[in-house]
């Protein structure tokens, strides 16, 4: 074996996005043991951390030791019991993940199916939640296989008014978008680190409601799951910020260094702040959309749904979709996103995550995606 050396890529698909020099040196910091005291407060960072960046104070929060989906797992198999009705709003891949877990947890499952593209149905989610008594909404605020943002707040909103709980994947919103668990009152709501955070993939931050914990203290049966169980996590993580972090039950050995790559990621963005990022992620989009527009190219989603960090062009008739992709790749170092499912071969998706939402990055992809045309 020989030591693996990556090709230069500039990363504008759907993530892993490019990750700051500042984060790739604190993952190369020392590893230390993981009950190690400063480590613990490290991990106190972060809980709180986590809490500003969602805007959950009166949350649990903590990164899951797994990619975005461990966080979508853990919502599922904790709130969930067999006998249970969750209604699950579908309009894209994980939209349909969050409802095959949601079965294989036990559950009775409703879905509210969308056209590709659209975004969820607040009116039709309302009417599933009416039918009969729920214990969970599920739906994806920033679905990613086709670059449409629904509206979490309203549907947030249905979800207390039918006494059921709200689950809320974030995982490209968070950083890029406003994402806010308190004033949506979002009950579980959960991320990943290599979207708009501009971290390597590997770890899921998790916000759990007061509402969300009770619900899994009052548990008929265990979690089925053992890492993703909460209860078991929450005693490894020392208990909700601001509990001091004592009492540490060991649980697994944390990921040290993903943490101390997640840590700088959080303190790049609050030097920038939340705020002034979005409006980053925001003019990114415009400028770019500027020049697919005058590039005579289409996006697949209306204005007013579009995200800023995942943008769906449509693929000219007579283009060959992957022999775009696979030209920018060669001439130019960067990687466009495919579509899926259904939008496989008709769609590019084009990454503005984090570090990649940039002058540079624009200009990049419109220069290399015209002479991949021309
Ligand atoms: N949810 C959404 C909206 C995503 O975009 C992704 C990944 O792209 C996931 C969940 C799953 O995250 P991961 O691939 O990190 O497991």
């Amino acid at each position: 074996m020989q030591t693996f050396q990556p090709p230069r890529r500039v990363l504008m698909g759907p993530g892993p996005s490019d990750v700051s020099p500042r984060v790739l040196a604190a993952l190369a910091r020392p590893t230390i043991g993981h009950l190690d005291p400063a480590f613990q407060s490290l991990m106190e960072e972060i809980k709180g951390a986590l809490q500003r960046l969602f805007n959950a104070p009166d949350h649990a929060c903590v990164p899951l030791p797994a990619p975005g989906t461990a966080g979508m797992e853990a919502a599922m198999m904790n709130l969930l019991e067999p006998g249970d009705r969750a209604v699950v709003a579908i309009n894209g891949v994980f939209g349909g993940r969050m409802a095959d877990m949601a079965g294989r947890a036990g559950a009775t499952v409703v879905t509210v199916e969308h056209e590709w593209g659209q975004p969820v149905d607040p009116a039709r989610v309302e009417a599933a939640l009416a039918e009969a008594p729920t214990k969970l909404l599920a739906f994806v605020h920033a679905e990613t296989s086709t670059g449409v943002r629904s509206d979490a707040a309203t549907l947030c909103g249905l979800a207390r008014k039918h006494r059921a709980l709200s689950v809320v994947d974030c995982v490209t919103s968070l950083g890029g978008i406003a994402v806010d668990a308190a004033a949506w009152g979002a009950d579980v709501i959960y991320s990943g680190t290599q979207k708009c955070l501009s971290a390597p993939p590997g770890l899921s931050p998790i916000a759990l409601s007061k509402a969300a914990q009770a619900a899994i203290a009052g548990r008929k049966e265990k979690v089925r799951n053992w890492l993703l169980d909460f209860n078991l996590l929450m005693a490894y993580w020392g208990g909700p910020e601001g509990s001091g972090g004592g009492g540490r039950t060991y649980h697994h050995t944390a990921p040290v260094n993903a943490l101390y790559g997640l840590h700088e990621s959080l303190v790049v963005l609050f030097e920038e702040g939340v705020q002034a990022a979005t409006v980053r992620h925001a003019r990114m989009h415009e400028a770019l959309a500027a020049g697919i527009e005058a590039a005579g190219l289409k996006f697949l989603v209306e204005p007013k749904w579009r995200l800023p960090m995942l943008n769906t062009v449509i693929v000219p008739d007579g283009v060959d979709e992957a022999a775009v992709r696979a030209h920018v790749l060669k001439a130019w170092d960067l990687e466009l996103g495919a579509g899926l499912g259904p939008l496989k071969g008709k769609v590019w998706r084009i990454g503005l995550m984090g570090e990649s939402a940039t002058p540079w990055h624009v200009r990049l992809c419109l220069t290399a995606l015209c002479d991949a045309l021309n």
